[in-house]
């Protein structure tokens, strides 16, 4: 169960042109190429969504105001929302001086269900069932062999498994990846798990007839922490695993880039007299800061521990410094074993950043745990879901 949940979504009119509907999606929408009634109808019917995610209460004249539809589209697709079940109308807004009180719609979260797995885990897969406020019903897991290339089938089973869970209509399907991933779904690269240009969305859709949609595990997790954590408006989430991923939002949207690879940090040269990393080049981000590089060093120091985090922290903090001044992102949220990525540690990113940057121009920049635990990638892939399919 999730504590609350932090924000809505912002909203802008569809009135001028029709055509400015804020993209939701966690990658740029692509153009659109003539439009249908269809699009239009379904355009309305997120736009009205949108508006009550995730607990707002509104009237119909509300809804068309802020809308900007007509009373009586605004009223028709309330209408049908009411009867896919999305939404409730009930209660009174309680309302001083004279005339009828409003009846309010709102949405309800438990109207349909999602299922996200986390294929990120070196040694298990792991999924559950959400509502769409984020709240998980069920859970599931799967064991599989680290390092070995992962098949398509034990996934297919697992959320077979879910499936059985169900009791309410399913959404859609979302699945956390290591690597990079385009936008139809497609895993370009995820070296861990041996794949490479693996249509995971197209072949899953295939295999159980129902929209999937697949996301990098650092951009979900940092959607996770931004929707259902205490995270900022802008934010960054940075995830020290066997290597070191980061994952940003900015102004509402996860940023992915151009080749889908934003946040692929953890091969970037930091000490160009470092040692040697996995990918050929010397000092790579990964090779000082990665769990396995601590690890190491902790064993063969034990008692510089303090000193070894100390050091590694500030080399991370030094290098999310010029990002952190050119986007202005001032919630830093860092994930990794807490048994490393300890206070000490925290603070060494901490100092080493807020020491760099003017703190008349960007103030004092947090740097924190996560507060959704391990959950935190399975629970960004939800809205990530949520988002691309509902919203
Ligand atoms: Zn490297």
């Amino acid at each position: 169960m999730v504590g609350g949940i932090r924000k809505g979504l912002k909203m802008e009119s569809t009135r001028s042109g029709g055509m400015g509907a804020p993209d939701w999606h966690m990658e740029a929408r692509s153009p659109v190429k003539g439009v249908g009634p269809e699009d239009v109808r379904r355009r309305n019917r997120n736009s009205v969504l949108r508006l009550l995610y995730p607990d707002h209460w509104l009237s119909r004249a509300d809804v068309a105001k802020l809308t900007g539809l007509s009373k009586s589209s605004a009223s028709g697709v309330v209408t049908s929302l009411i009867d896919d079940g999305l939404i409730h109308e009930e209660g009174r807004r309680i309302i001083s001086g004279p005339g009828k009180p409003a009846v309010l719609l709102h949405l309800d979260p438990n109207a349909r269900q999602i299922i996200a797995i986390d294929v990120s885990r070196p040694t298990e897969l792991i999924g559950v069932v959400t509502n769409l406020v984020g709240e998980i019903q069920a859970r599931a897991q799967l064991l599989v062999n680290e390092g070995e290339q992962l098949d398509i089938d034990p996934i297919v089973e697992l959320i077979e498994e879910l499936r059985d869970e169900l009791n309410a209509p399913l959404l859609g399907v979302g699945v956390a990846s290591p690597g990079t991933v385009d936008r139809s779904g497609t895993v370009l690269k995820a070296s861990n798990l041996g794949w490479e240009n693996v249509p995971i969305a197209a072949r899953l859709e295939e295999r159980i007839g129902v929209g999937v949609r697949v996301d990098n595990n650092a951009n979900a997790a940092a959607l996770g922490e931004y929707q259902y954590g205490v995270g900022r408006e802008d934010m960054m989430f940075v995830q020290i695993a066997q290597g070191v991923g980061a994952g940003m939002v900015l102004n509402d949207q996860v940023v992915v880039g151009t080749l889908f690879s934003a946040g692929e940090i953890g091969h970037v040269v930091v000490d160009s007299n470092g040692v040697i990393c996995r990918c050929g080049k010397r000092g790579c981000l990964e090779t000082m800061t990665s769990l396995p590089s601590l690890r190491k060093r902790l064993n063969a120091e034990p008692s510089e521990r303090d000193r070894i985090l100390t050091q590694a922290g500030g080399v991370l903090g030094q290098t999310l410094s010029m990002p952190i001044a050119m986007t202005g992102i001032d919630d830093i949220v860092i994930s990794g074993d807490s048994e490393v990525i300890d206070d000490v540690y925290l603070a060494a990113v901490s100092y080493a950043v807020n020491s760099r940057i003017d703190e008349e121009f960007f103030g004092k920049i947090t740097v924190r745990r996560t507060q959704l635990g391990s959950d935190i990638v399975l629970l960004g892939e939800s809205v990530a879901v949520l988002r691309s399919m509902l919203l």
